[in-house]
């Protein structure tokens, strides 16, 4: 172990999942039902991608590449009124960094508006469609319910003609937003309520990012998902559970339009994490009534805040791995996600020496304006790898809670009288503590052992503790965050009383650390350990006034135990 670099970032090997959809696709390939695979991710520009759509993305662009075939990257921007350019710029870039690429093939619903008005004047013509005057209140109380089947429109019989000059008319703009609506002549009496005539084009009269003011009319997204998919050529549509009840719709459409091929859509459960909230309203609200700092916020689930957090893309993507693809509806605990940070980063990550709430230690037998270089690893399993040296002399910091005036049982870190190991340097005894006029402990006053130098004592003496310090002649400053879940309970409501549940200590801000010098330099996102710490990134708030870090992890595994039955 000891001759191979182990801080060279370790790609982790990403072994193809065995799955449901997996082996349905090898099948479909090996029975000769399609020459390629082609799936696509279909994000709605409203908002910025989360964890549960990477599990989505690995997936789609996953199955596409070991299978040789090509995922599409395709917005559904089929709402102008909740859609954005911001969002969509947001997803392009979070996909990316997933490490996918979806080449040429970026699409967008909005591509097909034409075509979807066209099919949509065909099913006019086919008698298979209608322009309902009924408010949006009527339709709703005419929907019916689980038990009884909804109630015909009065305007559900108009012929052919009127309803293609009524629709000819709304895409014209001479009705208001709400006045009329285009609805699918399916079956108002379906036990699906999906068939109850679902609405397939609404008025509205708003700009849209792509297509300006050209239409005042959008399809709704049951229209336009399903013959996305086949204008694309996608012969496996792979959604949510959710959209399971959408399917014999989407086959309505694909049944009763002139499409160029027939996609099939099959359903995996969508992922579901401990104490986090994966609704992208309720994220947007956390947003927009400033409950985070935005969207990349390091406590959101989106990517964007796991990124800017210092989670690498790997661990999302072996995270996902890791879950699988399933039919069945569940919850994975988030200590899970950590124990995939930790271990990868782990293996990658440099190591450093930063305190984080500082205790002042003077030397008293070290010399007066005098220093040293000790030697420290950058990896603990590097002893040949590569070492930084850092400064040791009279004065230095370490962190309080190494400290105890009177030690609890089984505490082995410094305390009066007694000898500790300070890392990469020498045994120290603490030898007075020094306490302000409210009694708070400002200084320790210790003795070191020159003989120890490398922390080892030549006489063999046990010493139990060994702690981090920082050199108090280069220390940098820095500000340290520290992040908790952004809600209390471990399943958030999540629902319209989501703020009742918001964690009032999500962040925590530690304002006077002291870090070895060689952190100035540490390129932002760029993972390292603070020993004995957790896991930390410079954050981009980081300016010439000052550093900012962020830990991305704690070192304690909480999952670890759990995995091994102990909860
Ligand atoms: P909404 O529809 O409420 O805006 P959404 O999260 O479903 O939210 P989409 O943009 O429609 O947003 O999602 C894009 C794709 O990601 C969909 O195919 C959806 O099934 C998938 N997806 C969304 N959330 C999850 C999740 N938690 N786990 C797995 N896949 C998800
Ligand atoms: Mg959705």
């Amino acid at each position: 172990m000891a001759d191979k670099d182990p801080t060279a970032a370790e790609a982790v090997e990403i072994e193809p999942g065995r799955d449901f959809i997996r082996d349905m696709i090898g099948a479909d390939l090996a029975a000769g039902r399609h020459q390629r695979v082609v799936t696509r991710f279909p994000p709605e520009p409203n908002g910025y991608l989360h964890i549960g759509h990477a599990k989505s993305i690995c997936l789609n662009f996953g199955v596409a590449a070991e299978f040789g075939g090509r995922c599409h990257l395709r917005f559904d921007d089929t709402n102008p009124t909740k859609e954005e350019q911001e969002y969509i710029d947001a997803i392009k870039r979070d996909v990316q960094w997933l490490g996918f690429d979806w080449g040429e093939h970026l699409y967008h619903a909005s591509d097909y508006f034409a075509q979807l008005y066209a099919w949509a004047e065909g099913l006019i013509g086919a008698g298979r469609a209608y322009v309902d005057d009924q408010s949006q209140e009527e339709m709703r109380a005419n929907r019916g319910t689980l038990t009884e089947p909804g109630r015909n429109s009065a305007f559900r019989d108009r012929a052919p003609a009127e309803n293609l000059d009524l629709f000819r008319r709304m895409r014209a703009g001479e009705f208001a937003n709400g006045a009329r609506v285009l609805r699918a002549k399916i079956d108002m009496a379906a036990g699906n309520f999906n068939l109850r005539d679902p609405v397939i084009y609404r008025i509205l009269h708003a700009a849209h990012p792509r297509t300006g003011s050209d239409w005042c009319i959008y399809p709704s997204y049951d229209f336009a998902h399903g013959q996305s998919d086949a204008i694309e050529g996608i012969t496996h549509s792979l959604c949510t559970l959710e959209f399971a009840d959408h399917r014999p719709l989407y086959d309505w459409f694909l049944d009763n339009l002139p499409v160029p091929s027939r996609p099939r859509q099959y359903e995996f459960a969508r992922l579901n994490l401990t104490s986090t909230v994966l609704s992208k309203r309720v994220l947007t609200e956390l947003v927009r009534h400033g409950h985070v700092s935005g969207w990349d916020d390091p406590r959101m689930p989106t990517l964007a805040g796991l990124r800017r957090r210092g989670v690498p893309a790997a661990a999302l993507r072996e995270f996902v791995r890791r879950i699988g693809v399933a039919r069945a509806d569940n919850l994975v605990d988030v200590a899970m996600f950590e124990h995939v940070i930790r271990d990868l980063l782990n293996k990658s990550a440099l190591r450093r020496m930063a305190v984080l709430r500082p205790l002042k230690v003077v030397l008293t037998n070290y010399p007066a304006g005098q220093g040293e270089e000790l030697e420290a690893l950058d990896h603990p399993e590097g002893k040949d790898g590569p070492k930084r040296s850092v400064r040791f002399g009279r004065e230095i910091f370490i962190e309080r809670d190494d400290f105890m005036e009177v030690p609890a049982k089984k505490f082995y870190r410094l305390a009066p009288g007694r000898e500790v190991r300070l890392r990469y340097a020498y045994l120290i005894t603490c030898r007075e503590v020094v306490k302000d006029k409210a009694g708070d402990v400002v200084e320790l006053r210790c003795t070191y052992d020159p003989a120890t130098r490398g922390g080892n004592a030549p006489d063999g003496r046990k010493v139990q503790g060994t702690i981090h310090w920082v050199g108090a002649a280069d220390a940098i400053a820095a500000e340290v965050r520290i992040y908790h879940p952004l809600f209390t309970s471990a399943e958030p409501a999540g629902g319209e009383n989501f703020a009742a549940d918001l964690n009032p200590v999500s962040l925590e801000i530690l304002n006077h650390c002291r870090l070895e010098p060689a952190l100035a330099n540490a390129p932002m996102g760029d993972p390292v350990q603070f020993e004995r710490q957790g896991y930390f990134c410079r954050d981009l708030d980081s300016s010439a006034d000052g550093l900012v870090f962020n830990r991305t992890v704690g070192l304690r595994d909480t999952w670890a135990k759990v995995a091994a039955g102990g909860r």
